[in-house]
């Protein structure tokens, strides 16, 4: 066995297949820390991790020097929108009435490029909020090397009832561009089917949102018609995910067989209990809700926290008390790109263990995304690899620290 690795190696070199071995001062491999740990990357592969003691690193091989840091599993965020810039900026209504798909995915590529260069190597991006397939063209144009950024799984435009999403408050003469698509009844099916056909890695759907601006939410979709969208993506070897923050929009997505549960906001422990049973992932985005009552005033430490966000930590507090599954997802977008780790420090923050933080933006991520050779520091997964100062399960702010960035075997960035 041995021989045949040693082997192999040597082909690797002879073919010029490039060979690094990365040495931090310790690896979270995406479940566990492990000091005087080291990485060998062969191609865009993962081939041995432990101490360097223990393993057979071949000649030749290109040494990385990263001292000083802790080496992780490329970040997986869960909830972004690339399409999109912080609110404080422009309004999500102007976005989308007033910046065209050209001008808002140019942004976009902007804003790939600090997303990976921020540690984030994979993105889960949960709608174009307007600009139709902007985001399939910019995974297409990512995928190809045109312009870096992370690996994309896009929504496509999203899925809300008629009538039920923005931009609001034009007479009905007149005709605005929506912020997702709306379908109703059965129609629902062909719309999963447009969207998927149409480049749509999943399907994301409202199942409740403000029916005028300013009120509260409510449910959209009956159970039946997200039904209908679950059975028609599962057909086609896909999922929906849904945005929910009511209890009874949240209660229908899961039953309707949502996977994820987007924001949960207004969650109770009966419903999170629920999500637990049916194994459905919460992505909280506690990011999102912080950045927008500081955008409406809020002077945070030191004005008391407003309403909405003693709330947002209540019901974050049932969902881990219920045992549901966190997923790392801010809604990135409605701040600034390339600042996702507000997400990962407000999770400790909120109460969860920073070990625990970085395992739901790394293997816990990769799992619910169905993404199996991402997510850990193994033996044949892929080389996405980063690195950052410090140890962040001491200190959860270093995971701005990032010295160094891989994706699938190729250097972004060293230091
Ligand atoms: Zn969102």
């Amino acid at each position: 066995m041995k021989n045949l690795v040693v082997a192999t190696l040597f082909l690797f070199s002879f073919y010029g297949i490039s060979q690094t071995l990365l040495k931090p001062d310790r690896v979270f491999d995406g479940t566990e820390m492990h000091e005087n740990w080291v990485v060998l990357v062969q191609g865009n592969t993962i081939t041995q991790v432990g101490p360097e003691d223990r393993m057979a690193i071949p000649k030749k091989t290109k040494i990385i020097d990263l001292s000083g840091t802790t080496l992780l599993p490329g970040l997986i965020e869960g909830h972004s929108h690339l399409l999109l810039h912080p609110y404080n900026e422009t309004s999500w209504n102007d976005q989308v009435l007033k910046e065209s798909p050209v001008e808002r995915s140019i942004r976009g590529v902007v804003h790939a490029k600090n997303s990976l260069m921020a540690g984030i190597t994979t993105m889960r991006d949960l709608g174009s909020e307007g600009a139709g397939y902007s985001d399939v063209y910019l995974k297409k144009s990512i995928d190809a090397g045109i312009v870096p950024g992370p690996r994309l799984l896009v929504a496509g435009p999203a899925i809300v009832a008629t009538g039920a999403y923005g931009p609001k408050g034009f007479h009905d003469g007149v005709t605005v561009p929506l912020g997702a698509e709306a379908a109703s009844g059965n129609e629902v099916v062909k719309t999963v089917r447009r969207q998927l056909g149409n480049g749509a890695d999943f399907i994301k759907i409202y199942a409740d949102y403000r029916w005028r601006s300013g009120e509260a939410s409510n449910p959209t979709f009956s159970l039946q018609e997200i039904q209908l969208m679950n059975e028609t993506a599962k057909s086609a070897g896909r999922y929906i995910v849904a945005h929910a923050s009511t209890p009874e929009g949240m209660r229908r997505a899961i039953l309707g067989g949502a996977e994820t549960i987007e924001h949960g906001d207004h969650g109770t422990l009966e419903v999170f209990q629920l999500m637990k049973e049916k194994g459905v992932a919460l992505c909280p985005t506690l990011a999102a809700g912080d950045a927008v009552s500081q955008y409406n005033g809020w002077q945070k430490g030191r004005d008391p926290e407003p309403d909405r966000i003693v709330q947002k930590r209540a019901s974050f507090k049932l969902a881990l008390q219920a045992g549901v599954t966190i997923a790392f997802g801010g809604d990135v977008g409605v701040f600034s790109h390339g600042d996702n780790v507000r997400e990962l420090q407000m999770m400790v923050d909120y109460g969860m263990e920073p070990l625990a933080v970085l395992q739901a933006a790394t293997s816990v991520n990769a799992q619910v995304f169905h993404q199996d050779a991402l997510g850990k520091l193994e033996k044949g997964f892929l080389a996405d690899i980063i690195a950052v100062e410090g140890n962040p399960t001491t200190d959860i702010s270093k995971m701005r620290a990032v010295q160094f960035v891989m994706k699938d075997g190729r250097v972004y960035k060293q230091p």
